[in-house]
């Protein structure tokens, strides 16, 4: 973290770390961690156990004031409440001021900020948790059965069938989707580089919706598909067009032949395909290349991510 969140982790008897600031403000533990995915964000825990008020909780963030906040992404976990906020100049005062109010609410509702986040119960004694990124004061049996229970619904993920061949059907149809886009703005006359982009994301989300699971053979079924289908529409598209031309001069024979003799012969023709070509395949790339980053980052285990980190 920077000077001043280090100023104001002085100032409030937080601790400050690498990428985080955490410890009891306004009477519940907090965390505020700096995290850099498309861009810098700031990652705000309250850790507290919320009991019956859970859902008015996360509606008093996720409904009432979202937009005074400017707040994305809020999601209740074991361990309290986490949110981000995207909102950079002023950030400290914004954050303090958000969890001021937030900490008069939980007042209000009789929220216990001394109890343990997991169970609600008295901690007399407890142990540094990290769980989701935060760090908070939790009993250490708590963490314990939280780590179990995510372990276990880990190895029962583990167990289902990976339905590969579903998967692969789902990527196949998100691919066409991406050849779809791809051959209609070729026919009005561009080479949309944005469809093989888009084909690589819907192959990725229909290989899941279709029941494949998300592993390495995902990243790897979702690349090939995304990838042999674009360059195949690739070709086609030209393939499509020389035809076009060849039946207006009333040619006849093949239209890929005539195309690959042209592209062989024609050094216009050379230019303009072989520049497509090459931009196409940057930019189905760039989209296989955001598919593997956001897969992999869902494949990391909830259960890693879950230890102690002090006494
Ligand atoms: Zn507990």
């Amino acid at each position: 973290m920077d000077k001043k969140w280090k100023e104001f982790a002085a100032a409030n008897g937080l601790a400050c770390e690498k990428n985080q600031c955490y410890g009891t403000l306004y009477g519940y533990q907090v965390s505020i961690t700096m995290e850099v995915n498309s861009g810098l964000v700031y990652r705000v825990g309250v850790h507290a156990n919320f009991g019956a008020h859970a859902k008015e909780v996360y509606d008093f963030l996720a409904v009432e004031n979202k937009k005074k906040y400017k707040l994305r992404q809020v999601t209740a976990e074991d361990c309290g409440i986490y949110f981000v906020t995207t909102r950079l100049i002023g950030i400290v005062k914004h954050i303090d001021t958000l969890l001021r109010e937030l900490a008069e609410y939980l007042k209000s509702l009789g929220v216990d900020g001394t109890a343990c986040p997991y169970c609600g119960q008295e901690m007399t004694k407890s142990v540094l948790a990290q769980d989701n990124g935060g760090c908070f004061r939790a009993h250490e049996e708590c963490l314990e059965q939280r780590l179990q229970s995510a372990v276990t619904v880990e190895n029962m993920e583990a167990a289902l069938p990976n339905n590969y061949w579903n998967g692969f059907a789902g990527a196949l149809v998100g691919g066409l989707v991406g050849c779809a886009i791809f051959a209609i703005l070729f026919m009005i006359g561009y080479v949309a580089f944005i469809s093989s982009f888009l084909g690589a994301i819907a192959a990725s989300f229909l290989y899941s919706r279709f029941g494949g699971k998300n592993n390495a053979v995902k990243i790897v079924i979702v690349s090939a598909v995304t990838f042999v289908m674009i360059i195949i529409t690739f070709f086609v598209c030209y393939f499509v067009q020389v035809s076009v031309i060849m039946n207006e001069a009333g040619i006849s024979g093949s239209p890929a032949a005539v195309f690959f003799q042209l592209l062989a012969e024609d050094a216009d023709v050379q230019k303009e395909v072989w520049y497509n070509f090459a931009l196409t395949v940057v930019f189905t790339g760039v989209g296989i290349a955001y598919n593997i980053v956001s897969l992999v980052r869902q494949q990391k285990k909830v259960s890693s991510q879950i230890k102690r980190v002090g006494q």
